[in-house]
């Protein structure tokens, strides 16, 4: 079984999981780039966070046989603080490089005027650099947040198809069917979303334009929940193409739009590779 995780912070995660998804049948991930669980205090740090998610992380990812890309914005959160809206003005030279497949996370945490601004601001970026949009659903008051979120995505540029939306549940899922976006699905340990719940929503809903990521972070959280809901589909009586579809062909036909998928992850160098020197390993350099 090949698994393409295309929602997963491995910046918050352990060598342990790299080496538990290689072995579990993940070979490629999409990391968003998003908030560190505290606020940030200047557009700096975001800077040195994305240059690891393009350099230090693939790095890491290589080391275990997995293919790495991210996601590039201004998280909706902290699109609150008006000391860190300078990063908009720096996205597009990021946007630019190698493995970043598209814009994201983007979207509403608390739905503000400030969140209005930077959501369209950064579809705009998206459809100026010919990339998707990785858009995050509030998980609070979640019909409100989507259709409040389409009516900004049908005012941009992008086209639907361009667009997931991710965070779905039962009560979203079939709004975000009809708009014609990709629809995208969080499965966690203990809430929001189960991987019995996401069999039901395939068996209802079929497999087409529907994506199963773990978002495993900092927080409560699996990384081998894409592994587990595809055993779930399997159990359930899907067939393996079916889990194909939706593990693996969907996330690479989606990120694939933005012409930087590369699924062979470089080879790591005999004894022991090192990134600006530094290598995973411990009692080496
Ligand atoms: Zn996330």
């Amino acid at each position: 079984m090949r698994i393409f995780d295309p929602h997963i912070h491995m910046t918050s995660r352990t060598t342990d999981d790299y080496a538990a998804m290689y072995d579990a049948g993940v070979r490629a991930l999409v990391e968003p780039s998003f908030w560190l669980g505290q606020p940030r205090t200047s557009p700096e740090s975001f800077y040195d966070y994305f240059d690891s998610l393009l350099g230090w992380e693939p790095f890491r990812a290589a080391q275990y046989g997995i293919a790495h890309h991210c996601t590039l914005a201004l998280n909706p959160k902290e699109a609150n603080d008006p000391r860190l809206l300078p990063v908009l003005d720096e996205l597009p030279r990021y946007l630019l490089k190698d493995h970043v497949v598209a814009v994201g996370e983007i979207g509403y945490d608390s739905m503000t005027p400030a969140e209005d601004q930077a959501l369209a601001a950064q579809l705009e970026l998206a459809a100026d650099h010919g990339l998707p949009a990785m858009v995050h659903t509030p998980h609070r008051d979640k019909a409100a947040g989507l259709a409040r979120t389409l009516d900004v995505v049908r005012e941009s540029r992008l086209a639907p198809g361009l667009v997931i939306l991710d965070h779905l549940n039962e009560t979203t899922v079939a709004a975000a069917k009809d708009s014609g976006c990709w629809a995208a699905f969080s499965i966690y340990p203990d809430t929001k979303m189960d991987e019995d719940r996401m069999v039901r929503i395939l068996r209802e809903y079929g497999t087409e334009r529907m994506l199963v990521n773990s978002a495993a972070d900092w927080g409560r959280s699996d990384p081998l929940k894409t592994r587990k809901t595809a055993d779930a589909m399997l159990a359930a009586g899907f067939t393996d193409a079916d889990v194909d579809k939706v593990l693996w062909q969907n996330p690479v036909e989606f990120y694939g739009q933005s012409g930087r998928l590369e699924l062979e992850p470089e080879k790591p160098e005999a004894g022991g590779a090192t990134y600006e020197g530094n290598s995973i390993l411990r009692g080496g350099s």
